[in-house]
């Protein structure tokens, strides 16, 4: 996606940390019209005892409404309220990085947590799915035998079956306590849910190297079909608007492995539709 949004100022600390502050309108977030002054400011925090210097334009050294544009995995650009364009060099910070921090600040300190409005991008309104669309064939195939009982789980592919969603965190068979305990659950981070997917993909990836018969054709398939998985980090990870209210390539990558292990616990339980 190409990110695009006015900033107040843009400063940073030499060390690799980026203070970003947005003026906001009262009325891009009310339906109130717009009347002059209701404006506030929110700003990233100021790290301890750090001298801030100011992003400034080459040109016209204008350090006040900077507009940041740019595509994720690309350079931040920024254009001055006179219109002239750079791409910004801010020491230990690639361009690529600049425009990630800047992103992510932006929404970060959005009003309330409502989205900041100002900010633009492309009109996708349905995030790709890549991962679920790939492993999509393989786990119909897969329901499909189950379902006519062309696949019924041995016993040894039952619990190979059960040890990778028992690490998955996810059970064939729920005691009340264990339901309990799931509801209670934080919600995990990003970084948490990444970790998780990067863990059972490759758990799900070693697991096939050494199973047979139909489940090991089933893993591997899955595994093939996920790979781009096994590369996954923080930086992938695009922010947007999600059900889940995680980042789409990884709310993608968690309804991919989701996907498998419904098949699995279809496998373990026998619970199949006829
Ligand atoms: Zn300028």
């Amino acid at each position: 996606m190409t990110w695009t949004f006015p900033t107040s100022r843009i400063s940073h600390d030499g060390a690799g940390t980026v203070v970003l502050e947005i003026c906001h309108r009262v009325s891009d977030y009310t339906a109130v019209p717009r009347r002059r002054g209701q404006v506030f400011w929110t700003s990233s925090p100021l790290p301890d005892g750090a001298t801030l210097l100011d992003v400034y334009c080459p040109v016209c050294t204008a350090d006040r409404g900077l507009t940041v544009s740019g595509t994720w995995g690309g350079p931040a650009e920024l254009t001055c309220l006179c219109g002239h364009s750079w791409t910004p060099r801010v020491p230990t910070l690639s361009p690529e990085q600049l425009l990630r921090s800047l992103v992510r600040l932006a929404l970060e300190g959005s009003f309330l947590g409502i989205r900041y409005r100002m900010i633009k991008v492309d009109p996708v309104d349905r995030h790709p799915t890549p991962l679920q669309d790939a492993v999509h064939p393989v786990v119909i195939a897969a329901e499909r035998e189950l379902n006519l009982r062309q696949w019924e789980f041995t016993y040894r592919e039952g619990s190979i079956a059960s040890e990778l969603l028992k690490r998955a965190g996810q059970r064939a068979y729920w005691s009340p306590e264990a339901l309990a305990a799931l509801v209670q659950q934080k919600r995990p981070t990003d970084e948490e849910s990444l970790a998780w997917v990067v863990d059972n993909y490759r758990a799900l990836e070693t697991c096939s190297m050494s199973t047979g018969g139909r489940l090991g054709r089933f893993l591997s398939e899955a595994a093939t079909a996920l790979r781009p998985i096994d590369g996954m980090t923080m930086d992938d990870l695009e922010p947007g608007v999600t059900w889940s209210r995680m980042p789409p390539a990884l709310d993608d990558a968690r309804g991919a492995l989701g996907a498998v292990h419904v098949v699995l616990t279809a496998g373990v339980t026998d619970d199949v539709d006829y």
